[in-house]
């Protein structure tokens, strides 16, 4: 099993939301610099996740988004999670919620 791949997706997932949440909540044509950070900061995260596989992350014992940057993951997810082309990716997401 290739480790990594789950997270890259993940970290697709989360960009392409991103865009979406930005340009219809921020008007704005790319990433805002809240969301840009937003997204390198959980892509950050991500790639750092010391467990293998990634439990969902409240099962996680590791908390590695403070509860600010939980709070704004969460509400992208509310946004742009049902305007998804397709949504059983996010399954893999879900966990944040
Ligand atoms: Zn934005």
């Amino acid at each position: 099993m290739k480790v990594g791949n789950n997270i890259t997706l993940e970290i697709e997932i989360l960009e392409k939301m991103l865009s979406i949440y930005c340009g219809s909540v921020h008007a704005t044509a790319v990433l805002c610099a809240g969301c840009q950070d937003l997204l390198v900061y959980s892509a950050g995260r991500l790639a750092k996740c010391p467990h293998h596989p990634k439990p969902a992350c409240k099962n996680c014992p590791t908390h590695c988004f403070p509860p600010d940057k939980r709070q704004r993951i969460r509400e992208v997810m509310r946004h742009a999670g049902p305007k998804m082309p397709f949504y059983h990716p996010l399954l893999t997401l879900r966990h944040y919620l």
